[in-house]
């Protein structure tokens, strides 16, 4: 699986969370563990959330 890149805003690790339980279906984000940010969107699979968490970091230290 893609390696998650570190927090745009911090550099702290980020983890990939699932709350599938609460919504009946799989929907994961991303969370920074140290700073608590987390992306504003759900995702339906690891990876799109990944990839997404990803080309964010990319697009806000360009
Ligand atoms: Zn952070």
């Amino acid at each position: 699986m893609t390696k998650l890149k570190p927090c745009p805003f911090c550099g702290g690790e980020a983890v990939l969370e699932d709350c599938g339980p609460y919504y009946g279906e799989g929907r994961f984000f991303v969370r920074c563990s140290k700073c608590d940010i987390v992306q504003e969107h759900l995702w339906a699979t690891k990876q799109t959330a990944i990839k997404a968490w990803n080309r964010r970091v990319k697009d806000e230290t360009d």
